[in-house]
Order: C-alpha cells, then structure tokens, then sequence
C-alpha cells in the first residue's frame, strides 16, 4: 500500500478494504463525473467504476447500498492543528484524525505550534512515529519556519524536508522580519517545500481580540484592522516573486486581501491560499453575543470581506478550503471573551456548513465545493484525490439530504469549540475510505451485506 500513498503521509491502519458502492451519485468536477455509479474499491484503488448494476462484487465483498447518497472524492485538509505533542488534552493524533475522517477528509497536514514545537527532525520523527500507530487516516506534518518560532533564525529545513516534512510554517504567529523571511525563502526553495503564512503585523494587530470596526467599536473591544493582514501577504507575494519562492496564504479573512493574491497570480508569482468555513459564513455581527466559539485568529471580519471570500473561493482566486481546526480545552473557552484563546474546530463540519449555507440557497455550486474541498493538498505537492479507476481510493458517502444539529451527539474531536455548535446543518458524511481502508462509517450506517 505504500506505493499508494505519499511517503511523507503516515497512518496507522493499513487493512485494505474491499467495497462495492452501489447507485451512487458521483461528483468529481476534475474526472468530469456527474452521474449514478458503481465504485469497487479493493488493494488501495478505485478498481472500477461502472454504471449501476454492472459491477459483479468479489467473494468477501462489502455491498453499500448508496442508492439516494452521493460519493464525492475525500477531502484534503491543509491546515489542523492536533495539539500533540503537549496539548493531549484537547487533541491527540488518533481523535484529530478520527474527526477529519468523520468530516470526509482522507489526509490532512499538522500544523507544527505544538509544545515542543516541530522545529527539528527528532520531534517530527517522532511524531511521524505516534501517526503510524494513532492516525486513523494519512497526516503530514509541517514544521517551523524559525527555531521555536521565534522569527530570528531559520530551522534546519533541508534535514527537516528530508525527515518528512511537507511544509514550513509558523502558523499561529507571523514571521515579522523582512529579512527573516526573505532567507526562508531562499531556503524552501533549496528544500523543495513551500512556506505556508499565518499572516497579520503584531504593529497592527496588537492587542485586538475582533476584527476592527463597527461592531468592535459598539463592542469597546480592540480590534484587528484587515490591513493587518493584507500588507503581510503584499510583502510576502512580493518577496516570494523576487526570490522566486512559492508561499501559500493561510485562513484569509480579508477583502483587501483577495485582491492583493488575484494580483500577484495574475503577474505570476507562486501562491496559493486558503479560506476557512468560519470566514466563508460568519461575520463580525456573529461577535455581538460575545460567543468565544466565534474568536478565532484572523477574526471574522465584515459582510463585504465574507462576500469576497466567496467569490474569491467560486472563483478560484483562493485555491482550497482549510478548516484551521484549532481545539481548545472547555474551561479555556468559557473564559471572557476578551481572555478566551482564538481558534474553533471544524473538521466535522466543513463540508456540511459550506453546503448548507452556501450550496443549498444556489450560491456556491456542488461540483466548485467538493473541487475545492478536495484541492488542499495540492499547493504541498499532494495528489488530488479522484474517483477515476487505477486511482487510490479516496471517498466519501454524504447524505446531502440529512439533517442533524451541529453537537447534538458529540463530537469525534476531544475538544467541542466549533463555530456552528447548535446550528441545523443539511448533509451529512456517511462514509470514508482514506487510502484503500474504511476510516469512518457513522453508527446508523452499518454494513450492509457481504457478498
Ligand atoms: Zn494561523
Ligand atoms: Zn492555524
């Protein structure tokens, strides 16, 4: 199976499964599917894909019923932060995967802000070793752009590209210094990965706890103005070009910065970037009641910012969705907001609030979500998943017709800070089959004959 999988991925299970899916609405906008099938996974591929009732199942065969479920590619989650090692408290490698794998995700990269931090290649061997036993489905592990993330000197990137890791980032923090950054990309080209940015200027930032405006100021909390951000991600797109370096923008919040990334793709430079479930459907307004599951860093930001999101998401001006799921422990959350720590989870939710918000009311279309669900590792140099036949298997059942409250029966995750939690969402993931293994299957939907 390792020849299926990326080798910089780990995972613990590795028991391939063998699976008809009957009479499934395939959507894969990049194989340009849109049509009821039949899907027989076996030895870690997509084996076959065929019109219903043509596929004659193996001996030992699990036959899904998918008649009324879709079957999308699984999703790939660039940006999640599984707080191991240090934080196991709120999450751990085995609970953070299990999540993703109940949200539809077949892979996912870890972010490197954990205690130690990832910023050398003893930490990230060993947590590559804890995934090969926890990890329900393939993890990539970054690793830090400067040593403790501390912004001053850069982390030995070729070892650590060498050990594994599939990008450098500092995220949670920016790194401040021109120079500083200039050099690390300088150095991720040598290394072959890219530098993925957690952007905002601590000058501009400050102390702010909310995006800065109107609601901020009716508020009387300090707010973070999107300039922040957007002269960040104009320098970094500028010194990327100049270097010839490729970055790749994280969770971005802001108007100003849509337009600054449309631009600098436009001229050429190497960037991609990511926007967040919590930036596409929430805004500042959603700040009023003072939720600390509505604090994240970037903040939610204006209705005019949603909007461009959005449209820079259908547009594909911003390359793939990323959930920035960021657990955080009860006790730390039910502090006032102005105290509470930034960052909500969202793995299990991605997919379903994105549908329910944006693709039911015709905003977003079906085939641009699960496009850009599926695209987020592709900036890191990780295959597209597909449902094309000789492919790996990589899928995901979703009932686009359930409905379910958002926590009402718990979350995979150990942390329960999600942004929709008591929301009414439509669409639910059934099923997923990461890499050739069935890595979820929700409780009502047992297996349901062997052939
Ligand atoms: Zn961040
Ligand atoms: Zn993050």
């Amino acid at each position: 199976m390792t020849e299926l999988m990326d080798s910089r991925l780990d995972r613990s299970d590795d028991r391939h499964a063998t699976v008809l899916v009957r009479d499934a609405r395939a959507v894969d906008p990049r194989a340009k599917l849109d049509e009821a099938v039949d899907i027989l996974v076996r030895a870690g591929e997509i084996a076959a894909v065929g019109k219903p009732g043509t596929i004659e199942p193996p001996d030992g065969c699990e036959v899904v019923d998918a008649t009324g479920l879709h079957a999308f590619p699984a999703f790939v989650d660039p940006h999640v932060h599984l707080r191991t090692p240090g934080r196991e408290d709120e999450e751990d490698i085995a609970t953070g995967t299990r999540s993703a794998a109940a949200g539809g995700y077949c892979a996912i990269l870890a972010m490197p802000n954990t205690d130690p931090v990832v910023d050398s290649a003893p930490v990230l061997r060993s947590l590559r070793e804890r995934a090969r036993v926890e990890a329900r489905i393939p993890v990539g592990f970054t690793a830090a752009i400067t040593v403790g993330q501390r912004g001053e000197e850069l982390t030995e990137m070729a070892e650590l590209a060498d050990a594994g890791a599939v990008a450098f980032t500092d995220d949670g923090l920016p790194v401040r210094s021109a120079g500083v950054m200039r050099q690390a990309l300088q150095y991720q080209k040598l290394a072959g990965r890219p530098l993925a940015l957690h952007e905002e200027d601590p000058s501009l930032s400050r102390d702010g706890v909310m995006h800065e405006g109107e609601v901020s100021a009716v508020l009387g909390l300090a707010g973070i103005p999107s300039v922040s951000e957007s002269t960040m991600v104009a320098r970094d797109a500028q010194l990327a070009a100049y270097e010839d370096g490729q970055i790749h923008v994280q969770h971005v919040s802001a108007r100003e910065t849509v337009e600054v990334i449309e631009r600098a793709k436009a001229a050429g430079t190497r960037i991609t970037a990511e926007a967040s479930p919590h930036h596409l459907l929430l805004t500042d307004e959603d700040v009023r009641g003072l939720d600390t599951h509505r604090k994240m860093n970037p903040p939610l930001r204006s209705e005019a910012d949603r909007l461009a999101i959005v449209e820079g998401l259908r547009s594909g001006v911003l390359d793939c969705v990323a959930t920035d799921h960021a657990p955080h422990s009860r006790e730390e959350k039910e502090d006032p907001f102005e105290l509470a720590p930034m960052g909500v989870t969202g793995l299990e939710t991605a997919f379903a609030a994105i549908h329910t918000d944006l693709v039911v009311p015709g905003l977003l279309g079906l085939d641009v979500l699960v496009e850009r669900l599926t695209a987020g590792g592709e900036p890191f140099g990780i295959a597209v998943p597909t449902l094309t036949k000789g492919s790996p298997a990589n899928l995901c059942l979703v009932d686009l017709a359930a409905e379910w409250e958002v926590g009402e029966a718990g979350y995979e995750s150990r942390s329960a800070n999600c942004a929709f939690a008591g929301r009414r969402l439509v669409g639910r993931v059934r099923m997923t089959v990461a890499a050739g293994v069935v890595a979820y299957r929700e409780r009502s939907f047992a297996i349901a004959s062997v052939a």
